[in-house]
């Protein structure tokens, strides 16, 4: 277990891809961070699915003898066939109760490589955290420089004066989740005043 940080021991909610990505070795690189995230110490919540990269993190979390809770909609249990190993399955409702209960347990986010659901659950939270519903920091971990372009279009943000500076550096961006809990350590929430624009 790494040592000598203030970030030991918390809840970590994941976001990734129900599905696998191209040539790069997501899926290995998400069983590792899963892995990682077990060895530190975390607990991990995640959409709870066996697919795709969220399947690899909760292998990996398992097999680095983690406690993974998924969180999944009755709707979707079948559908994204639900993990089978996992320490705890939390069914809910519906989407809506999902992210909620995922944020609700979560102490940080971390986000890796994924389609329109993970996007829209990392913009939700960036959000609330902006308008200081919650204060807990997040990551995104940019395998294969997935996430440039996205990075490329929130500097587009700051540039036309539709986010501002203070809201960017909320995110922490690296390849190496290791360095993205370095700085998770050391977050510090914006203050609500920095959601005035001007
Ligand atoms: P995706 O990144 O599209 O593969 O989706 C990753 C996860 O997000 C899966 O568990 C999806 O069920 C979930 N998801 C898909 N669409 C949405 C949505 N509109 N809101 C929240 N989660 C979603």
């Amino acid at each position: 277990m790494r040592e000598g940080t203030a970030f030991d021991r918390k809840c970590i909610a994941v976001f990734c891809g129900s599905a696998s990505g191209d040539h790069y070795d997501y899926k290995s690189a998400a069983f590792s961070v899963g892995e990682i995230l077990a060895e530190a110490g975390h607990k991990v919540v995640y959409g709870g699915g066996h697919v795709g990269l969220m399947g690899a993190v909760a292998d990996g979390c398992l097999n680095a003898g983690g406690q993974i809770t998924g969180v999944m909609p009755h709707a979707l249990v079948e559908r994204e066939i639900a993990h089978q190993g996992l320490s705890d399955l939390v069914v809910v409702e519906n989407m809506h109760e999902r992210k909620a209960e995922m944020a609700r347990r979560a102490d940080a986010f971390l986000v890796l490589p994924g389609g329109s659901g993970t996007l829209e659950e990392f913009f939700e939270q960036w959000t609330w955290g902006q308008i200081g519903y919650h204060q807990k920091p997040i990551g995104l971990i940019n395998l294969n420089g997935y996430f440039d372009a996205l990075l490329a279009m929130i500097n587009q943000m700051v540039l036309s004066g539709f986010l501002s500076e203070t809201h960017r550096r909320m995110l922490v961006h690296r390849k190496d989740v290791g360095e993205i809990l370095d700085v998770f350590a050391h977050y510090k929430p914006p203050s609500i005043k920095g959601y005035v624009h001007d």
